[in-house]
């Protein structure tokens, strides 16, 4: 293909792959995306298959070259769902509009799922892709945490050496490296319930119990390092005139290193040591369940290849950190050079102005093609 052509054909896939709904819960709609994005991966001479993972039978997608003795050089990973909801492509369909491309999904990520397609493609066309080992993993359910596919995830990156993660780059192709880790910590107070006007005496107030642990867990956020925990979300009682025996309170924790998950895991435990009201204690579920997605001396070697890719197209990329979390926070913290944002350049993700940049769509072809076979070429 030419230029053109690869852009034309790329616009084509993007248009049907935008209008078809696919939300985490819409498995029918990711199930279209997996069947289209299959035969086009086999068109190109890979071997895929759509299976249904996890409780919920969500749709992953695996396609792969031959390996080399079982390995790959490469893992590409995408997800198909979106955070949109049936009905909102009859809302606003694909379009382009003054370079950009607009609609459910543009940016976050079904741009990026056609540049790992269309990067396998050029490497095909040129006759190198007997050279590079790929597995590509695009699962289905990515926008709600990834539970079902987790497990699939994790055992195809056992097999694999590097890992690109094709969520979008953001503008000026700034790559992301680094991603905090996180999770939900849900703290639950009981205590004794009692009239609060006749019988205080005999109550144990659980909302005053909890909201005692609340400064400390607040001062987590001022320590001298990455660490965030918000008090976010606390229910209790249910009438003015009786003491609450129950209390709950949720914390979106948030950390940058591995050490920090254990910092702040070891302070939750510790927690229901410290007692604010007599008769009331608390409990504590959750916790950080996602590590951080933390880059190696491994990671910067694969990111010299790729900037120094992009440098010749005269594109100067960079890389960032980010709160937010991606697949590629599993398979960092499995030890495998993991970078992520190498879709295509676009804001905006999860909002209805969410773009995609049109004039990105051949360099980041090129780039990861390029990178992908400069790493095989020099090991
Ligand atoms: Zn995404």
């Amino acid at each position: 293909m030419t230029e053109q052509e690869t852009y034309e054909s790329f616009l084509k896939d993007f248009e049907k792959i935008i209008n078809t709904d696919s939300a985490s819960e819409n498995l029918d709609g990711v199930v279209e995306v997996a069947a289209f994005l299959k035969e086009k991966f086999e068109a190109l001479g890979l071997e895929a298959e759509v299976t249904r993972e996890g409780e919920r039978g969500v749709p992953c997608l695996k396609a792969c070259t031959p390996s080399k003795n079982g390995r790959y050089d490469f893992m590409f990973i995408g997800h198909m769902d979106t955070v949109f909801p049936k009905g909102e492509v009859a809302k606003r369909p694909f379009k382009i509009e003054d370079g950009r491309a607009l609609g459910p999904g543009t940016n976050d990520m079904k741009g990026g799922l056609l540049v790992a397609l269309y990067a396998i493609e050029k490497l095909k066309a040129e006759g190198n892709l007997d050279k590079v080992a790929i597995c590509v993993a695009f699962n289905g359910d990515e926008e709600v945490g990834s539970e079902n596919s987790r497990a699939w995830i994790e055992k195809t990156a056992e097999n694999c050496d590097r890992v690109f993660v094709f969520e979008p780059c953001r503008p000026n192709y700034r790559h992301v490296m680094h991603r905090k880790g996180g999770g939900a910590v849900y703290i639950t107070a009981s205590g004794i319930s009692a009239h609060s006007g006749a019988n205080p005496e005999r109550g144990a107030n659980a909302l005053v119990e909890l909201a005692g642990h609340i400064p400390a867990i607040h001062a987590l956020n001022d320590m001298d390092n990455d660490i965030t925990a918000q008090c976010n979300v606390i229910k209790s009682g249910d009438k003015f005139n009786i003491i609450p025996d129950h209390a709950e309170l949720t914390v979106d924790v948030r950390i940058s290193t591995k050490e920090e998950a254990d910092f702040v895991t070891e302070f939750f435990n510790k927690l229901p040591d410290t007692n604010y009201v007599e008769g009331a204690s608390i409990k504590i579920t959750g916790g950080v369940d996602r590590p951080p997605m933390e880059y190696t001396e491994k990671t910067m070697a694969v990111w010299d290849v790729l900037h120094a890719e992009a440098a010749k197209l005269d594109i100067d990329s960079a890389w960032i950190s980010t709160g937010g979390c991606s697949d590629g926070n599993w398979t960092a913290a499995m030890g495998i050079p993991t970078i992520d944002g190498m879709g295509t350049v676009g804001e905006n993700s999860h909002r209805e102005d969410e773009y995609m940049e049109l004039d990105s769509i051949l360099p980041m072809i090129k780039i990861v093609a390029n990178t992908c076979l400069k790493i095989v070429d020099g090991q």
